[in-house]
């Protein structure tokens, strides 16, 4: 009722400093309050952790977040801090010591533990955790488990994790009485969330999807010759000077490339990539945070809750693997809200190389087949030359989109700037 909404807004404004909420933010939250399984969409940015947090702060017990990546876990553990939310995470490279606390303060009557963030190999493999799990709940203190990057239980996603399958048992084990699950992600293609539904047993979930359209962002796309990329990075620069962009590489060894490139043109430039030892990797991220070099040339690995919300460019390099994995690498430009560049350099070649890679991966026939319809998707966006980008990116998540919207805003695709142009020059030639 009235009370609730309430101590919504308080807790909204006291515990994490915002005064309103955005896109469907309430209605989740008022979701899993009631106790509801609940399933959110919403873009990369949109602010999908709120949905758990602000509940777990608001309600009695520990909330369980199993999230897939330590870089993701660490970043929200320091946040909570930061905002003086009880918070831990259980990770492989815990000390002894450190485990033993987390598990005392749990078994304690009253945990401090708010949001107990854990890797789902975590779940799977610790005997000691599920005990940890079930006495909580026997307590009644196990408010809530959170499924964060929900589309990781998809084979059909681009971010595949065996052991998010085995997440599948949560439902029934915890269910008497039942505590909720929410399940939250970026990635919202019909055979996906389907998918995830049916794998994590919450068909009846609530299901929450926000629009996909991102207002800010332009999205381009010239043919790769040898210098265009140092040409719009220089570009780049003049137009958002002390800013920074990434420029997504298909390998490791393509980002050293890049890399090297950049830095003869007298640019600054640093790689990020699964090869990077920790240290390497925190310092590469510290620095790219503070805008202390022009580009990070990075494989995918980068990317995944690195919450830097004046991305000024995300340029392709090389083809991205998928439309949805397109859509959630120029998602990290602009999340401030400010106009952002998203620049695909195409060459058919790299199709072919992509292809090449794919087919020589180790998976199933049926795995390898999706993803090269997948690249002959990207393939297609690329080489169409009258579709509105946003039109096609957005409408490949469900969403119907007008491309008049494009045409007629800031920051309208390549495609529509054309076609604007086109019809001005129509008319001028008309007037004559
Ligand atoms: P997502 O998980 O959907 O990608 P996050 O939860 O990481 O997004 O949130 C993205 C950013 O938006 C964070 O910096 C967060 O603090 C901010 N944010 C979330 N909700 C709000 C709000 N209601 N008002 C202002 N900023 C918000
Ligand atoms: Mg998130
Ligand atoms: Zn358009």
């Amino acid at each position: 009722g009235a009370d609730m909404n309430e101590e919504l807004y308080s807790t909204l404004k006291s515990k994490f400093g915002f005064n309103q909420f955005r896109h469907r933010q309430k209605q989740c939250i008022l979701s899993t309050l009631m106790g509801h399984d609940t399933f959110v969409l919403m873009p990369t940015g949109a602010g999908k952790s709120l949905c758990y947090q602000l509940p777990a702060v608001i309600l009695p017990g520990v909330t369980v977040v199993v999230s897939p990546l330590r870089s993701l876990i660490e970043d929200q553990k320091m946040k909570m801090k930061e905002l003086g939310i009880g918070c831990e995470a259980l990770t492989a490279d815990l000390t002894a010591s450190a485990h033993e606390e987390i598990y005392s303060d749990l078994s304690s009557e009253n945990p401090t533990i708010k949001l107990l963030y854990v890797t789902p190999e975590k779940i799977s493999a610790s005997g000691r955790l599920s005990s940890v799990f079930y006495t909580l709940h026997r307590r009644g203190l196990l408010a809530r488990f959170v499924i964060d990057e929900a589309h990781c239980v998809s084979q059909w996603g681009h971010d595949f994790r065996p052991d998010y399958t085995k997440l599948n048992t949560l439902r029934e084990k915890y269910n008497n009485p039942p505590v909720p699950i929410i399940a939250l992600t970026a990635t919202a293609t019909p055979k996906i969330v389907t998918d995830a539904r049916d794998h994590l047993k919450m068909q009846d979930s609530k299901l929450f999807i926000s629009s996909f359209v991102r207002d800010n962002l332009k999205y381009d796309l010239i043919p790769k010759a040898a210098k265009s990329l140092v040409n719009v990075v220089e570009k780049m620069k003049q137009l958002y000077p002390g800013k920074s962009g990434i420029v997504y590489c298909l390998s490791r060894k393509e980002c050293e490339t890049v890399q090297m490139m950049l830095t003869k043109a007298g640019l600054s430039a640093e790689v990020y990539h699964a090869g990077l030892n920790d240290n390497l990797r925190v310092s590469v991220q510290k620095s790219w945070l503070a805008n202390k070099f022009d580009v990070i040339c990075a494989t995918i690995a980068f990317g995944m809750g690195i919450d830097k919300p004046d991305v000024r460019f995300v340029i392709h390099y090389s083809l991205p693997k998928s439309i949805e994995g397109y859509y959630q690498e120029t998602g990290r430009a602009g999340r401030d809200g400010m106009p952002s560049y998203c620049l695909m350099l195409y060459s058919y070649h790299d199709s072919i190389r992509l292809r090449r890679m794919i087919e020589e991966g180790n998976t199933t026939t049926g795995v390898r087949s999706m993803h090269l319809n997948n690249v002959l998707q990207v393939v297609a966006y690329c080489e169409n030359v009258s579709v509105c980008r946003r039109k096609m990116l957005v409408e490949h998540f469900g969403e119907v989109y007008d491309e008049q919207s494009c045409r007629n805003s800031k920051t309208p695709c390549d495609i529509c700037e054309r076609q604007r142009k086109n019809v001005e020059a129509i008319r001028l030639f008309d007037v004559s």
